[in-house]
């Protein structure tokens, strides 16, 4: 599908050229490196143009994929038709709110820029943050954890703007979390702002912390190449990583996609890969996983765009 000139032109009447970009491969903003091009790839910088651009939108009929900072999806080799509202970048204002003990970002800040502003401000509960490479909007829609900590633990409240444009506000106890699961999930809703919840905290151990899982972090993880984290969710009673590596697949390579050597749970694009080379990784490490141990994994990474 071309993306209609007229809602294009309507985008253009509000927004900087630069926030709208056409025919944009998403191996440009997704971690993976990974993606054919969306049709129209919009930067909001407020909630504000948030809400015009899903008016036009509706108005168009154009079908919408909402992203953060793209390190949890795989796009498909054909690309995403209709408009991606992608998050991160300048929707990424970061601030202290009430007694000082909480946080309040625009959805498109970055994890690691808002575990950082929570320790320089002696703010303790985001430690476990640091080396996500995610937005806040996507660690509350994943409900992103690492080491000790997850999302649900510190999470306050969540502006949202509903598919139809309406602004709406979440209680922490409303937002459905549990193990990489969220009830933005379910309801298309953008998340456009989240408020943390944090603790004050002595300074050197909240920055020893950070020390410690970026050091635990570089020396495990496949940093150096293009990947989107863990491909497979934790299954019950099992960790997905040893499972692939106990079925001898580190190593495991269609195209230029590999189960990494250094970290099984891992799938990098170590060459080139197509979204398709991935695609051809799960599905061999999950018939063989099954095979040996009884196992079925399921992605954590999200499919999105067509074949
Ligand atoms: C090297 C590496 C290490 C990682 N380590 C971890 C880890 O330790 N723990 C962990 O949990 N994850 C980890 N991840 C995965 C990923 O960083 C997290 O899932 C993160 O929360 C995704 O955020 P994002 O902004 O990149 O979301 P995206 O990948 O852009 O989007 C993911 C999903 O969230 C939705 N979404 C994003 N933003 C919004 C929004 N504002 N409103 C509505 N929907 C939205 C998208 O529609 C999509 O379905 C890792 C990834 C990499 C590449």
């Amino acid at each position: 599908m071309k993306i209609n000139e007229d809602f294009v032109k309507a985008c253009r009447s509000f927004l900087e050229e630069s926030q709208v970009l056409l025919d944009e491969p998403m191996s440009r903003h997704t971690t993976f490196e990974i993606g054919g091009p969306a049709d129209c790839l919009i930067f909001p910088t407020t909630t504000k143009e948030v809400q015009q651009v899903l008016a036009l939108v509706n108005e168009y009929e154009l079908p919408l994929t909402v992203l953060g900072n793209g390190s949890n999806v795989l796009v498909r080799d054909g690309g995403i038709r209709g408009v991606v509202l992608k998050f991160n970048g300048p929707m990424s204002a970061i601030r202290l709110s009430g007694d000082g003990t909480h946080i309040v970002a625009d959805a498109g800040a970055h994890l690691k820029d808002v575990s950082e502003f929570a320790a320089k401000n002696g703010l303790t509960g985001l430690e476990y943050a640091c080396g996500i490479p995610g937005s806040i909007g996507g660690a509350i829609f994943m409900n992103a954890g690492a080491y000790d900590g997850e999302t649900k633990n510190v999470a306050y409240a969540v502006r949202a703007v509903t598919r139809a444009g309406e602004l709406k506000e979440y209680k922490a106890d409303e937002l459905g979390l549990g193990y990489r699961r969220s009830i933005f999930q379910g309801n298309g809703e953008l998340i456009c702002q989240v408020e943390l919840a944090l603790q004050k905290g002595d300074m050197a151990a909240i920055q020893a912390k950070i020390a410690d899982f970026t050091q635990r972090r570089e020396s495990k993880q496949p940093l150096e190449l293009p990947s989107a984290g863990s491909t497979f969710k934790r299954p019950q009673g099992y960790f997905a990583g040893t499972l692939i590596d106990q079925t001898g697949l580190k190593g495991l390579t269609v195209g230029g996609a590999q189960v990494s050597t250094k970290h099984a749970g891992f799938v990098v694009n170590f060459n080139h890969a197509t979204a398709q080379d991935v695609q051809g990784v799960i599905a061999e490490v999950q018939k063989r996983v099954l095979a040996r141990h009884g196992v079925q994994l399921y992605p954590e990474v999200r499919m999105i765009g067509e074949n």
